[in-house]
């Protein structure tokens, strides 16, 4: 696909491939059938429904009755950790383990559950971004219900050491769920080798549409209905399938996790090419590991500029981008991924994130780079903070051990 825009913001939400597009939209109209439906029309759509699940659990290495669609990843995390905080919270165990980056499917459903009786830890990262499974381990108390750590993190990119932590949490008889939303077609994924006993996942961050998701749930672990109604989703998520959203989920997710290693190979050159034509600005700084990071993502803030206004001069130059997740835009308040990383808020403020697919070309990668240079330049001409920073004011100095050095005139 050839666009009058760069899109350099994949983990926000991606485009419909023409693949899932085609795949899906037979079932709109010549096969409309309701799956529940006992003529050929239904019993097509049904099986359209089975075979995607079976696509699901292929790429996670379950078995398909282990899949529950559900209608984005927000609702599969809420329904992962709320069911498991009802059935064990009845039993005692009103602990939940997690950290201070999730996305905030998981950070508002913990605080909600934290007002219904609940303790919850929030694991702090390390500057990198990191949790370690010797925190876990620390953390798990007699009364741990759960343990919820993200695989990848949304706006620095980092990957959790989450095959440890799955081990762990085996070890001490605690269930472990992951937010693998970012995770999906970036690293290879087995739940039965990983130890993992529950996953969501979603649609739109892997060119399938918006509104669909899906919840994996080990076998043997007793699940809540989430709403209730007819016989749907083996009766726990009723409603009328989704079916040309469900029939898309299966065929994005195969052909994301098809050559996932070859793939990232590409995207994650052309990633270091623009970190490497960015972190040379004076004033810089990686947010997030460089190693353990996902291939297509680059976060970098510049002191003295705002995130808010860069982002409007990338757009103005036709680049899609984002100064942390979508969902915190629009507050005022600095992303608290940001802030968990230690940063001061002038410094998150200033921040940028680029998340590239296989569609950026070396070409592109070099127009990101200029754009990006060009405006920060542009913007810390306007920059009162920048101005004290350069001229050395006292108060200033604290942030300079934050980012990459700078030409002052003191
Ligand atoms: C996008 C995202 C979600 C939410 O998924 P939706 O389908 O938009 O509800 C949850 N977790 C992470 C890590 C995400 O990036």
């Amino acid at each position: 696909m050839k666009h009058s825009y760069i899109y350099a913001d994949n983990a926000a939400t991606t485009a419909v491939s023409p693949k899932v597009l085609d795949a899906m939209l037979p079932y709109f109209t010549e096969q409309a059938g309701n799956p529940s439906s006992i003529y050929k029309h239904g019993r097509d759509a049904q099986k359209a429904i089975e075979i995607s699940r079976e696509k699901v659990a292929a790429v996670l290495g379950c078995t398909p009755t282990e899949i529950y669609f559900t209608s984005c990843g927000t609702e599969s995390d809420n329904w992962a950790i709320r069911s498991v905080a009802l059935r064990l919270g009845e039993k005692g165990k009103k602990h939940i383990i997690t950290t201070a980056i999730e996305h905030h499917a998981v950070l508002h459903t913990c605080q909600y559950l934290e007002k219904q009786g609940f303790e919850v830890t929030y694991l702090p990262v390390n500057e990198d971004g990191f949790i370690t499974a010797e925190q876990v381990s620390s953390a798990i108390r007699n009364d741990t219900a759960l343990v919820t750590i993200m695989y990848a993190n949304n706006e620095i990119g980092t990957i959790m050491p989450i095959n440890k932590i799955a081990g762990i949490c085996h070890e001490r008889g605690v269930l472990f769920h992951t937010d693998a939303v970012q995770a999906i077609g970036n690293i290879p994924i087995n739940v039965k080798e990983q130890g993992i006993d529950m996953l969501s996942l979603s649609g739109h961050k892997i060119h399938a549409p918006k509104g669909i998701g899906a919840l994996y749930v080990r076998k043997g672990i007793p699940l809540p209905n989430l709403l209730f109604g007819g016989g749907q989703e083996r009766g726990k998520r009723p409603g009328t399938e989704n079916v040309p959203s469900i029939v898309a989920l299966g065929e994005a997710i195969t052909e994301a996790c098809s050559d996932i290693t070859g793939k990232a190979r590409n995207v994650e050159r052309l990633r270091n090419k623009i970190i490497d034509g960015i972190i040379t600005i004076e004033g810089s700084r990686l947010n997030g590991s460089r190693e353990n990071r996902l291939s297509g993502n680059a976060n970098v803030s510049f002191l003295g500029v705002e995130g808010e206004a860069l982002l409007l001069l990338l757009d103005l130059k036709g680049i899609c981008a984002s100064s942390g997740s979508a969902c915190t835009s629009g507050s005022l308040d600095p992303s608290h991924v940001l802030l968990a990383l230690g940063l001061p808020h002038e410094i998150a403020h200033g921040s940028l994130r680029i998340t590239i697919s296989e569609e950026i070309t070396d070409d592109d990668a070099d127009y990101i780079i200029s754009s990006i240079r060009d405006a920060v330049g542009h913007l810390r001409e306007m920059s009162p903070l920048w101005e004290e920073v350069v001229n050395g004011k006292e108060h200033t100095r604290k942030l300079l051990k934050f980012v990459s050095e700078i030409k002052t005139k003191s």
